[in-house]
C-alpha cells in the first residue's frame, strides 16, 4: 500500500516514514500543501494541518474534491471544532499530536480496511481479522470485519469513530459504560482531550440510529447500549 506523508517537519516525518516502512508500507512525503495536491495518486493521505504554504483545512477539502483516496489528519490542535470540521471537510479519521505510532497504524489498516471492503465481495482484508461474525442486537448489526453496521438492513454510514463507539458499547450491550472507559477504550489510553468528543460523537450516533433509546445517558456516570424497544434490558 502506497502512502503520501504530507509533513514540514522532518523530526516527525522522517521517524515515521521510516517506521511504516518498517510495516510494509510503500512512502511518498512532501512538506507542502501545494505538492500535497500535486502528489500521484496513492491508497491513504496522512495529512499535517500545520503546513507552511497552504491551509491544512483547505488543502483536506481540495485533496477531498479531487479524490477518494481516505485521509486522515494529523492535528497538533486539540480543539473539538476543528475535529468536527475536519470530518465535514472530508478527512476519514485524525490523530492529534503526540500521538503513538501503533495507534496510527491501526487507525490507517481501519480506515483502509473500510474503505475497500465492499470491493472484496466479502473476502478477508489484507490483516489478520479478530472478529469473523456480524453482531445482531435487536435490528442492529455490527460487522466489526468489515467496521459495517446496519439497522433494519439499512447502512448506518458511520465515521470511523462513531463506528468504534457503537462497536464498543455492543461489547455488553445494556451494561453502562462510563465516560473514562469509553474514552479510555474507543480514543486513546492517553486521551486528555475534551471529554465533550465523547457527548458529540454519542449524538451523532444516537442521530444516525434514529431513536435517542439506542443510547441511553447514564446520569454522572456514563452511556449504555440499550435498544429502542427495550428500555429495561433486564437481567
Ligand atoms: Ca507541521
Amino acid at each position: 500500500m502506497h502512502l503520501l506523508i504530507v509533513e514540514d517537519d522532518d523530526s516527525i516525518a522522517d521517524p515515521l516514514a521510516k517506521g511504516l516502512q518498517r510495516e510494509g508500507f510503500t512512502i511518498t512525503r512532501v512538506a507542502t500543501g501545494r505538492d500535497a495536491l500535486d502528489a500521484p495518486p496513492v491508497d491513504l493521505i496522512l495529512l499535517d494541518l500545520g503546513l507552511p504554504d497552504l491551509d491544512g483545512n483547505e488543502v483536506c477539502r481540495q485533496l477531498r474534491a479531487r479524490t477518494q483516496t481516505p485521509i486522515i489528519v494529523v492535528s497538533a490542535r486539540g480543539d473539538e471544532i476543528d475535529r468536527v470540521l475536519l470530518l465535514e471537510l472530508g478527512a476519514d479519521d485524525y490523530v492529534v499530536k503526540p500521538f503513538g505510532f501503533r495507534e496510527l497504524v491501526a487507525r490507517i489498516r481501519a480506515v483502509t480496511r473500510r474503505g475497500t471492503a465492499p470491493d472484496r465481495a466479502g473476502g478477508r482484508g489484507p490483516w489478520p481479522d479478530r472478529e469473523p461474525t456480524a453482531q445482531r442486537i435487536g435490528g442492529l448489526e455490527i460487522d466489526r470485519r468489515t467496521r459495517h453496521a446496519t439497522l433494519d438492513g439499512n447502512d448506518l454510514a458511520l465515521t470511523p469513530k462513531e463506528f468504534d463507539l457503537l462497536a464498543f458499547l455492543a461489547e455488553d450491550p445494556g451494561a453502562v459504560c462510563s465516560r473514562t472507559r469509553i474514552l479510555e477504550g474507543v480514543w486513546d489510553e492517553h486521551w486528555w482531550g475534551p471529554s465533550k468528543t465523547l457527548d458529540v460523537h454519542v449524538a451523532s450516533l444516537r442521530r444516525k440510529l434514529g431513536d435517542p433509546a439506542w443510547i441511553q445517558t447514564a446520569r454522572g456516570v456514563g452511556f449504555r447500549l440499550a435498544g429502542p424497544s427495550s428500555a429495561d434490558p433486564g437481567p
